[in-house]
């Protein structure tokens, strides 16, 4: 397969490399980002590690002029958009321009709004059908990796899933203050905005960060757990049959709490423009700039990460509940391709999806898919060879109904 990344950052490292090491499938590898540099530090690292090589372009994915020529000139397969999620429908159009299957791990999210909703990309069905394409939509970890477990739940586990709640843990240490473990901006953008779930038919929002919950996470312990809005929500209360209930919880340490409050109570994660000293800047844009990048946060990290759905449902006319779940050690995911677990655990789900495609494994048909709509089991097969291995365990219940409720944006618990 050839195969065309774009964006260079700490994830995109990830599938570079990840792709290199699966050359008997990946035989042309390229790689295009913002900033050439960027890409030459993977191709020189590659080269020195693995003795391969692949291909390094500069290129503005906003540009879809550009984008589209490039994509004439190397005519890949498939294009895994690994930059941000304000260049998805960029990118999906040069895909189409150029007729390359098109895949990405976030989505669309418009630059002036703090608003990550689907059917921006939905729309394209009629076109990547009529052209005879795929569309691959979030084949990260999360979204990804949990729609895939739900969608091999409802395969092989139950007759009906009935409540899920995607638990998100980091319990690694990088040293910092603060820093965020993807793209700062994006991080914070997604953690600032309103919470929301789905229960009964309905959204039902919350303030930011209103709702935790002490859950117990695989091989890292209890950890307090806040529900957030999350991406693969508005697909999975579409694609998994009988479902009553969704929701995301993710885990904060206090510190990082306390600097996104102040962060946010000062106005440096405003995504509009200001103007300072006569010129336009936009704060978060400039926070974003002071921050550690996240592919630098790799080499001191220690701890691990314990992601998974907890999902009740009925088999065989009985109730159960189960945790299916990946853990991922940051300093092992250094030691092979020099990236944190976080950057690890988004770049191995693009590169099994595009190993599915390269074999056939997945539903072949064009059109614009989100991940729970293709065959689980080679993935989840193919996911744990790759690095990410999973694990199931039954539980004796779920989650259960938001108790403990904390006052949005202060930093002092408040029991409800
Ligand atoms: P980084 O900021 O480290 O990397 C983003 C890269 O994209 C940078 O190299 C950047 O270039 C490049 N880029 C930005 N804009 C453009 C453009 N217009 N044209 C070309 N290249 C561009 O972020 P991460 O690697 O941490 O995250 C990458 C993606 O992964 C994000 O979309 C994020 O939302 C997603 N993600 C998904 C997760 C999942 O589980 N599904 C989890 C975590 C992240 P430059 O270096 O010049 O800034």
């Amino acid at each position: 397969m050839k195969i065309l990344i774009i964006g260079a950052g700490a994830a995109g490292s990830v599938v570079a490399k990840k792709c290199a090491m699966n050359s008997e499938i990946f035989q042309d590898i390229h790689l295009a980002s913002r900033t050439l540099s960027k890409c030459d530090a993977i191709k020189e690292d590659i080269k020195a590690k693995q003795g391969k090589n692949i291909h390094t372009y500069k290129l503005d994915a906003d540009d879809v002029s550009e984008t589209t020529q490039l994509l004439k000139e190397i005519q890949p397969d498939l294009v895994i958009n690994m930059a941000l999620p304000y260049q998805d429908l960029h990118i999906m159009d040069a895909c189409l321009e150029a007729g390359c299957h098109y895949m990405d791990t976030a989505n669309y999210e418009p630059i002036d709004v703090a608003k990550f909703e689907y059917h921006w990309q939905w729309a394209y069905q009629d076109k990547f059908k009529e052209a005879g394409l795929m569309a691959i939509l979030g084949c990260g970890f999360d979204p990804g990796q949990t729609n895939i477990y739900c969608a091999y739940a409802q395969k092989n586990l139950f007759d009906e899933i009935h409540e899920i709640d995607i638990i998100d843990c980091n319990a690694g240490d990088h040293g910092k203050a603060f820093a965020t473990n993807f793209n700062p901006e994006i991080n914070l953008r997604e953690v600032t905005q309103r919470g929301k779930y789905w229960e009964n038919g309905q959204w039902i929002e919350t303030e930011p960060l209103e709702f935790r919950k002490m859950i117990n996470f695989p091989e890292v312990g209890e950890k307090a757990g806040y529900l957030l809005y999350h991406e693969e929500l508005e697909s999975l209360v579409q694609n998994i049959k009988g479902l009553k209930r969704i929701r995301f919880w993710m885990t904060f340490g206090d510190e990082y709490i306390k600097h996104m409050e102040v962060l946010q109570n000062i106005g440096m994660t405003r995504i509009d423009p200001v103007i300072h000293n006569g010129v336009e800047i936009v704060p978060i844009q400039f926070l974003k700039t002071l921050l550690p990048e996240p592919s630098s946060l790799a080499e001191d990290y220690t701890g691990k990460t314990s992601i998974g759905c907890i999902m009740t449902g009925i088999k065989d006319g009985k109730e159960k509940t189960i945790l299916i779940y990946n853990v991922c050690d940051h300093a092992q995911t250094h030691a092979e391709v020099q990236a944190q677990a976080v950057s690890y655990t988004t770049g191995v789900p693009p590169v099994t999806g595009a190993i599915m495609l390269a074999k056939g494994l997945w539903n072949m048909e064009p059109g614009v898919w989100n991940v729970e709509q293709l065959d689980p089991d080679p993935f989840m097969d193919e996911v744990a060879k790759q690095g990410l291995p999973w694990h199931i365990t039954e539980l004796d219940s779920g989650l259960g109904a938001l108790t403990e409720r904390r006052t949005a944006f202060k930093y002092k618990d408040k029991a409800a």
